[in-house]
């Protein structure tokens, strides 16, 4: 579980944003089973409901479908429930959401492998991950979002469960082994793969 800055609860289900897109899941699907901020039952067998479906509630994400794909900006309805006992509101949405990011963890590992493994500029990273085709000024020294995204990796603000790195390590090497952990998350059919796929393959599941 982890908080948003409305304060809000986000949980992942086990579905994945395409699948998640191709059909909204119904309020039963997706309920989790407690409520993650008092650990209430959702649904107590022969007590009443604890977690109610709440409505829907919008929220955007960035990156490829793919590793493939153009980068696209997706907006999503996430699933809300309130919990009866406490008041907290949950969101439910698939599992490749971040809390506080607006791409993919798929997206961002993809970014950390073609940056710390392929070594691509930072301009070519961009190209690949942000579906904005106006670059700004920064766009000629770097990409903030990805300087970014690999200072939170080595403080462990995000993807926190891969193994810590130096944070005084150079950029490209604190991406290159947080992508190359990324990788090892991914379905063992997918080794035949390129690296920088399975890191995108496998930042889904460490989200
Ligand atoms: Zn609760």
């Amino acid at each position: 579980m982890s908080r948003n800055r409305s304060g809000h609860s986000l949980v992942h289900s086990a579905l994945d944003i395409k699948s998640w897109q191709q059909q909204l899941p119904t309020v039963e699907a997706v309920r989790p089973a407690r409520c993650p901020a008092c650990g209430a039952a959702s649904h107590p067998v022969g007590g009443p409901l604890g977690l109610h479906g709440h409505g829907l509630r919008e929220r955007q994400v960035r990156g490829p479908a793919g590793p493939n794909a153009p980068a696209v900006l997706l907006v999503l309805k996430l699933r809300r429930y309130r919990c009866l006992p406490c008041g907290a509101v949950i969101l439910v949405g698939p599992r490749e959401l971040l809390p506080r990011r607006h791409y993919s963890a798929a997206a961002i590992g993809f970014a950390l492998a073609l940056y710390g493994l392929v070594l691509a500029t930072a301009r070519e990273v961009r190209r690949r991950i942000s579906p904005q085709t106006i670059l700004g000024a920064t766009a000629f020294t770097g990409w903030a979002t990805l300087r970014r995204w690999t200072r939170a990796v080595a403080h462990r603000r995000l993807f926190a469960a891969l193994p810590s790195s130096d944070p005084s390590a150079m950029l490209r090497r604190v991406a290159a082994s947080a992508a190359a952990s990324l990788a090892a998350y991914a379905a063992p059919t997918s080794r035949g793969e390129a690296l920088e796929h399975r890191a995108f393959l496998g930042a889904a599941h460490a989200a």
